[in-house]
């Protein structure tokens, strides 16, 4: 039987769905991409939107930039199915163009009822995109691999896979702040 967590997830997917949310978008995309993993996750990844991968196959991060996630998690011990993850926006822009201001505000109560029903340890920001959602003043290139708490949850900005995999100093960087999620996390228990 699906967790309670799990039936409360599909309704709000089923919600996207029935408020009819970016029908320009959901009318170009192939499906719906509206998150994967564990619902009683300790850590949520979020990125920003689905690319052509994700849209054929209707799972956030399973191309190029999704294998390097997946790499990373093992490298602290952990599989996608310990963890959960999404973007922002949830249908793919067309062409990969960045989501607009406005595709990220109107799916934003969606992605904080998801984490309202996941209530992990930590939400782990993956980009610009994806802190400035949540704290719209920090600067990634400052704060990444720092915790920062915010109305009673802890946000980790990390810098995003596509943009880390192919330059070598960023990449080390975000490998570096990966590795720090699991103390991270022992800490926030602890408090
Ligand atoms: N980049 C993202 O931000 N999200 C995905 O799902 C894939 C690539």
């Amino acid at each position: 039987m699906a967790s309670s967590k799990q039936a409360k997830l599909d309704d709000i997917q089923q919600q996207i769905i029935d408020d009819k949310v970016t029908p320009e978008l959901a009318l170009s995309a192939t499906q719906l991409v509206f998150g994967d993993g564990n619902p009683e996750a300790e850590a949520v990844f979020i990125g920003e939107a689905p690319g052509k991968n994700e849209d054929l196959q209707g799972i956030p991060f399973v191309g190029a930039a999704g294998k390097f996630l997946n790499d990373m998690l093992e490298m602290i011990g952990l599989k996608r199915k310990d963890v959960y993850i999404t973007n922002i926006v949830k249908y793919r822009p067309p062409d990969n163009r960045d989501p607009s201001p406005e595709e990220k505000q109107v799916f934003l109560p969606y992605l904080e009822s998801q984490l309202e029903v996941i209530n992990p340890v930590i939400v782990v920001t993956l980009g610009r995109h994806s802190l400035n959602c949540f704290l719209p003043d920090l600067q990634i290139s400052k704060v990444h691999g720092q915790p920062k708490r915010y109305k009673g949850r802890v946000y980790l900005p990390l810098f995003h896979p596509a943009a880390a995999l192919y330059n070598g100093s960023m990449r080390q960087t975000l490998i570096d702040d990966f590795a720090l999620i699991p103390t991270i996390i022992q800490k926030i228990k602890l408090t």
